[in-house]
């Protein structure tokens, strides 16, 4: 499936926001937006000083920015929100929930890759198992009580042993247990909104998709 391959800083200056697409970089001096905060392309520093956003335009851009934190393309995410939507409870929630579950996210929120996008690379390169069984497929809805872990061949690769190093330096998360010594954690529980650390409007996403 097509999947975005050019510069991932130009899409948090294009949101106006840091998505953290680079892993430790963006917490350093040489994060893009630091330097040019403002969109990119020709007239991106004149961007700012247009008409006041449409509230179609805010819709869209809160559904860009979460797709795009992500990294999932258009069709996936939209085939995603239409599942949850079935779901009983708020279709907001659920949809960060179902994301935030996802087998990619769960790697790069364990620490096993300093990046969803590289820990999406470890799953589709079957450096991943869930349960002790091999699982290649990064949108794989990882359930309460399952055990995720590096396989046991891949722990010593340079990008999972560089982010478990920083691991210590990352915000926990309560819903998921770590043992970093042995490249396993375990989803304890679904997140709840207000444990999952994303500044997002997902209301206005579900308005954007109900028109
Ligand atoms: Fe975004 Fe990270 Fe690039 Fe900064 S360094 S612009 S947060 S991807």
């Amino acid at each position: 499936m097509a999947r975005y391959t050019g510069p991932v800083c130009k899409l948090c200056r294009r949101e106006g926001t840091k998505l953290f697409l680079k892993g430790s970089r963006c917490l350093t001096e040489k994060c893009a937006i630091e330097r040019r905060s403002y969109a990119p392309g020709q007239h991106g520093q004149s961007a700012g000083r247009r008409r006041k956003q449409s509230e179609y335009a805010r819709q869209l851009r809160e559904k860009q920015k979460v797709k795009r934190i992500y990294g999932l393309t258009e069709r996936q995410f939209k085939n995603l929100f239409d599942r949850v939507r079935k779901q009983p409870g708020v279709t907001g929630e659920n949809l960060l929930a179902a994301l935030e579950t996802r087998l990619d996210n769960l790697v790069f929120r364990m620490g096993f890759a300093p990046s969803r996008r590289a820990a999406r690379q470890l799953v589709r390169h079957r450096h991943i198992q869930v349960n002790g069984r091999t699982v290649d497929i990064p949108s794989y809805a990882v359930q309460p009580g399952d055990e995720v872990r590096v396989a046991p061949e891949s722990r010593e690769l340079a990008v999972v042993q560089a982010s478990l190093a920083a691991l210590s330096r990352a915000a926990p998360v309560p819903w998921i247990a770590v043992d970093s010594q042995k490249a396993v954690g375990k989803l304890l529980e679904r997140p709840s909104r207000d444990a999952i650390p994303i500044a997002a409007q997902e209301q206005l996403i579900v308005e954007l998709y109900s028109k």
